[in-house]
């Protein structure tokens, strides 16, 4: 049963329709969506990017259920709060059943501290999780509507790897990915690379940051309207709502009677990770603490300290590669959620509440070293093998219990969250512990496969040439 006063009522279309969560602009100055409409789109016409009018509530009966429920059960519990009026139940339950196909572990490592690995999907980082979901739901909405898209995504790595993998082989839909071509390893090159057929892959002589640059411009040039172009990106709202499961589903798994004072460490770079953590806290989930794990990129962190943000540019290559991002574009997502605007430079149109948002947070900033120094740790310590991201959100952990009068005393239970395989980042973790960790069975066959992609200057008319060329 639910008890959520916003959605209750009668049946029938009427309700479907009253019901209906409309999205809106974080510019506030594009009309209001539907979720298909936000999907499809990716960014709003006003820069801005979407979000939900109202996040759904989810009661406490419904949340502890979740303990004895799958990983695709519960998704389909929670995402039908925010979906049931624009997809059936049944048809996200099969959808939801076939994205999550694969282990989700949760590891206690010492009395309180626990690691979830979000890196068993088949590119081996947590953007399956999204990437997956979102491709099944955008494939189900665009047969209803007969029409051919391009998908148009930046990636740092690990969101190319997947989205590529997600949309391979589907019919109607062209996918374009720009990469950053000195900041990605080879292992996630080939992901994408190596697939072809629907999947084009372009390498940008600049950084991700150029990449995301070049992405926004494409979706808000008039003259690119006859390619349809959406965004797997974290812009996309698509790729958000999926990312609230896995805090549910930790939560489910830890939370204990009289110990429910979850912690999550979130290894940051565009924020989308750490939004999708805020939504479920919002639609109820017991979370007590996020903390912003991010390396030497620290503007969110320094923002926490200072009350100022400035982004940095260009931004520093550091080894946790998927997390170096200058100015992240969910930002605006966290600065609406406490009242504030922030536009798409980064500029504070409206101040947020900087003491709730500092209360609900605690930043990191993890260097390189602190970064090697903390895989080397955990092996020796724990026997756990952790890969730069998961590394600094760990060390993101420990930082928090160091801080005096952070509240870091109480009882927690804290939850890292270990964001890709150490197998794709195998030369660093050699480098740090002598061996090299073995492949999962999806990265084995990529290896010597034959690559396609093509190279191109960071000169946006080129990129608009060639998607009006293919
Ligand atoms: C993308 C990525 C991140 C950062 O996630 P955001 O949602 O952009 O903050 C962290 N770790 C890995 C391995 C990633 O691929």
């Amino acid at each position: 049963m639910e008890s959520l006063p916003r959605e209750s009522g009668g049946q029938g279309v009427g309700f479907m329709k009253r019901n209906l969560i409309k999205y809106y602009s974080t510019n506030l100055k594009a009309p209001e969506v539907s979720f298909s409409e936000a999907l499809l789109k990716g960014l709003a016409p006003d820069g801005g990017l979407y979000m939900p009018s109202i996040i759904p509530k989810i009661d406490r009966d419904e949340i502890l259920s979740y303990r004895s429920k799958e990983y695709h059960e519960i998704a389909t519990g929670v995402l039908s709060h925010f979906l049931k009026n624009e997809i059936d139940d049944l048809t996200l339950s099969e959808l939801c059943r076939d994205a999550y196909n694969f282990d989700v572990p949760v590891e206690k490592i010492t009395g309180v501290k626990n690691i979830l690995r979000l890196d068993q999907g088949p590119t081996a980082s947590f953007k399956d999780f999204a990437a997956r979901l979102m491709a099944r739901i955008m494939y189900f909405f665009m047969s209803a509507r007969k029409c051919k898209f391009t998908i148009l995504t930046a990636t740092s790595g690990d969101t190319g790897s997947a989205v590529a993998n997600a949309f391979h082989g589907l019919e109607n839909i062209d996918v374009v990915i720009l990469f950053p071509y000195y900041e990605v390893s080879v292992m996630q090159r080939k992901q994408m690379t190596t697939l072809k057929g629907n999947i084009r892959v372009i390498a940008i002589d600049g950084k991700f940051d150029d990449c995301q640059q070049l992405v926004k411009k494409a979706f808000l040039d008039r003259s690119l309207v006859e390619i349809s172009l959406t965004s797997a990106n974290s812009i996309n709202i698509g790729r958000l709502l999926p990312q609230t499961v896995y805090y549910f589903y930790a939560w489910s798994r830890l939370a204990e009677k009289g110990n429910e004072n979850v912690v999550f460490s979130v290894p940051s770079g565009n924020f989308g990770n750490l939004m999708g953590g805020l939504m479920a806290r919002e639609m109820g989930l017991s979370v007590s603490r996020f903390i912003i794990s991010t390396n030497r990129n620290n503007e969110v962190p320094e923002y926490l300290k200072t009350g100022i943000y400035k982004i940095i540019a260009p931004s520093y290559n550091c080894i946790s590669s998927a997390m170096n991002v200058g100015h992240p574009s969910n930002l605006a997502r966290i600065i609406a959620m406490y009242g504030g605007v922030m536009n798409e430079k980064g500029i504070l149109l409206k101040a947020p509440d900087i003491e709730r948002i500092r209360k609900d947070f605690f930043g990191a900033s993890v260097t390189d070293e602190e970064t090697r120094n903390t895989i080397s740790q955990c092996y020796n310590k724990h026997g756990v093998l952790l890969e730069p991201h998961g590394a600094v959100a760990w060390r993101g952990i420990e930082a928090f219990q160091e801080q005096k009068g952070s509240g870091a005393s109480g009882n927690h239970i804290f939850i890292s969250l270990e964001t890709a395989h150490p197998a794709k980042f195998s030369d660093e973790i050699k480098g740090i512990l002598g061996f090299t960790p073995s492949l999962p069975q999806s990265l084995k066959t990529t290896t010597d496969k034959t690559e396609e992609y093509i190279k191109l200057e960071n000169d946006y008319i080129k990129l608009k040439n060639y998607l009006l060329k293919h």
